[in-house]
């Protein structure tokens, strides 16, 4: 089976340590063993480069996305399909989204916020806990979760394959990706 694809943004939002970044890479991967032109945009690195200087007030992190929002709507434009792994807080902004980019699929990566803390992939909830670090989303600054996501994975009881699975059935049967044999 291969994946085709006409031009598509996958937005991943979620918690801290929810998953996005593993699921992103996963479905980067598949895709490319496919030869699709694929681009992981993380945001994380998005913050040492494209989004250097931004910090985490409102303003900033809108600012943020509104920054990763563009670059995605220009490679969906020239028929890329963009992976966005970025927490992506405010319900709002991801419905402008939703109407700039064209196609666009909003994957809700979604574990408690315990797991998240129990994961603690990058030793950040730690420092919250310390005080060392403070504004972080999902504990004192908001995390809005979408109402109606297109899909929702589960991340502390679904596996990596069985969400980035998910995922890309969904992009098939939404028309976004063709399965050719
Ligand atoms: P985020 O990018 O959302 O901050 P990461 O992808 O960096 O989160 O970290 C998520 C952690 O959870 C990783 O250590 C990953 O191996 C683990 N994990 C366990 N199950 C899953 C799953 N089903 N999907 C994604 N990540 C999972």
């Amino acid at each position: 089976m291969q994946y085709k694809s006409q031009g598509l943004t996958i937005w991943l939002t979620g918690l801290s340590g929810a998953g996005k970044t593993t699921l992103g890479k996963a479905i980067v991967q598949k895709l490319q063993n496919q030869n699709q032109k694929v681009s992981l945009l993380d945001g994380d690195s998005l913050r040492q480069t494209l989004c250097k200087g931004l910090g985490f007030s409102s303003s900033d992190r809108e600012e943020n996305i509104r920054r990763i929002g563009y670059l995605a709507d220009s490679l969906t434009r020239e028929g890329k399909i963009a992976i966005v792994c970025v927490i992506s807080p405010y319900r709002n902004q991801r419905e402008k989204l939703k109407q700039q980019i064209i196609p666009f699929m909003e994957v809700y990566v979604n574990a408690p916020l315990a797991v998240c803390e129990q994961r603690d992939v990058k030793g950040l909830y730690k420092k919250v806990l310390s005080g060392e670090i403070i504004n972080f989303t999902g504990i004192d600054d908001p995390y809005e979760y979408p109402l109606n996501p297109d899909v929702e994975c589960k991340t502390d009881c679904e596996t990596i394959d069985e969400c980035v699975n998910k995922i890309l059935t969904k992009a098939r049967n939404l028309g976004f990706i063709n399965l050719s044999c």
